[in-house]
């Protein structure tokens, strides 16, 4: 171990990361050590409900504070290299049973839905289904607390197989939600017959929204399709108060950005959630 830790550590100084090899290889053992010895932190943002104000739901997104260089390590720094190796496994899992466990540290976890991201790797594992049955009869967790977001490109390699495995989620009584709707390069034809909980609409289509019309329309539509095929419209990546009304107005069920809340510790994410139910009072016609 401490070798490793010193390889590690001599790849990790920049002078020695010259390379996009180096760097892999870099990432790579640390990628190591740090599922060995549960490196990871999570963090959680808040989705709320516009019309009633209230905090319905917690997403869980992970961070990887770096043991050498004290960085708090995004996730679009790392689990897309995760995602290429077999690590995405352990990583899902940790995620999941931390954030189970998290929740049903909670007074007021009875009406809190949990979210956790699950790579398209994961989806494909025969194990994924059994594995969350297990986390949530470990954790005492209600099924339908837990969300598993995926994305459009997790329909795409073995669509067949994404298919049954979904099925089989929502047996267990899990919920599963597209995200980054709208980005993928897939047709809509999942939308047809999975048993699919909510879309959540890429912040893409979100931001701009006030200033570019065909955002706007876009953001409409996708709430009116969601409804229509009896499922939930989440808007993302809520930066700018002054969306919060529009998104409101539109029918959006929850929304989620900075706006309301920054990703945080748990407690932080729920003070926050907290805060701005007390002084955001929306009107809406
Ligand atoms: P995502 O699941 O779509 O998560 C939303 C991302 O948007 C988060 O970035 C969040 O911090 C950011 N965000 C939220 N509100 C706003 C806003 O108002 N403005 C802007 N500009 N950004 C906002 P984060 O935490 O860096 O995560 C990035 C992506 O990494 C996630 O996108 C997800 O695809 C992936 N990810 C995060 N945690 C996990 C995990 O535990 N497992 C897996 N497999 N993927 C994860
Ligand atoms: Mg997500
Ligand atoms: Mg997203
Ligand atoms: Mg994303």
């Amino acid at each position: 171990l401490a070798r490793e830790r010193g390889r590690s550590v001599v790849l990790h100084t920049p002078s020695h990361a010259h390379t996009p090899q180096h760097r892999d290889l870099s990432l790579r053992a640390d990628i190591r050590q740090a599922v060995a010895q549960q490196q990871f932190v999570l963090h959680y943002q808040p989705k709320v409900c516009p019309r009633l104000r209230t905090l319905v739901g917690l997403e869980a997104l992970i961070r990887w504070p770096h043991p050498v260089t004290g960085r708090e390590v995004q996730p679009a720094e790392f689990i897309p290299f995760i995602e290429t190796t077999a690590y995405i496994h352990p990583v899902t899992q940790w995620v999941l049973n931390q954030a189970l466990a998290d929740l049903a540290s909670l007074p007021e976890h009875l009406a809190l839905s949990v979210a956790v991201n699950i790579s398209a790797k994961n989806l494909l594992d025969e194990r994924l289904v059994p594995k969350i049955a297990d986390a949530l009869e470990r954790t005492g967790v209600s099924a339908h607390r837990l969300e598993l977001e995926l994305t459009e490109s997790s329909f795409l390699s073995s669509p067949r197989f994404a298919r049954e495995q979904i099925e089989a989620l929502a047996e267990l009584g899990v919920r599963v939600s597209i995200d980054d709707f709208g980005t993928g390069f897939s047709s809509l034809s999942y939308l047809q017959d999975l048993p699919v909980h909510a879309i959540k609409v890429d912040q893409i289509f979100v931001r701009p929204l006030l200033d570019t019309p065909r955002s706007a329309t876009i953001a409409r539509a996708a709430v009116e399709l969601a409804h229509a095929l009896g499922m939930q419209a989440v808007a993302e990546g809520v930066e700018r108060a002054e969306l919060i009304e529009p998104l409101a107005a539109m029918g959006y069920d929850a929304l989620q950005g900075f706006a309301i809340a920054r990703p945080a510790a748990l407690h932080d994410a729920l003070a926050a959630a907290r805060d701005w139910a007390q002084t955001s009072p929306l009107r809406i016609a």
